[in-house]
């Protein structure tokens, strides 16, 4: 039989003995930070339920601390469009809501990148909340880039 090499350990191992190039131990041991990591991400989700606001202040939420600015982008590539437009036979009603779904879509992905940024930062809040729709050509192809910028704050 012959071996190869562990991608961990560099150490010399029968290759049936090997999963994703990896020996027993450091494929426990990856698996484990794979875990660490999806379980941090997991844990940032759950603390990024933050309350977004788009005004400066709100009756009700005292503000304790500001902790800087916070954006989140979410890009939306003109194939979405076209696939949208591809699926919407209705010339009239479905190519618009087909484009509003997906800007809707982009939004919320914005917004949700933005909590996430904000639990980053160890806020629970955001004020002055302002979303931007901006179009980039990077190369030949055409993105429409949706931005979401706030305050990061402490309530
Ligand atoms: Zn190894």
């Amino acid at each position: 039989m012959f071996k190869k090499r562990c991608r961990g350990c560099s150490k010399d191992f029968y290759a049936l003995d090997l999963m994703n190039g990896l020996c027993a131990d450091c494929f426990t041991d990856s698996a484990r930070a794979a875990d660490a990591e999806t379980q941090a991400e997991a844990n940032l989700t759950s603390r990024a339920e933050s309350v977004i606001l788009t005004t400066e202040c709100c009756p009700g939420f005292a503000i304790k601390d500001r902790l800087g600015i916070v954006a989140a982008e979410c890009c939306l590539g003109v194939n979405i469009f076209r696939d949208a437009f591809a699926g919407a036979r209705d010339l009239f009603g479905g190519r618009t809501e087909a484009m509003q779904k997906a800007l809707a879509e982009a939004r919320e992905a914005a917004v949700a990148e933005l909590k996430k940024e904000v639990a980053r930062r160890g806020g629970n809040g955001a004020v002055g909340v302002r979303i931007g729709y901006e179009q980039i050509s990077p190369g030949s192809g055409n993105m429409l880039l949706v931005t979401a910028i706030g305050t990061a704050v402490a309530i």
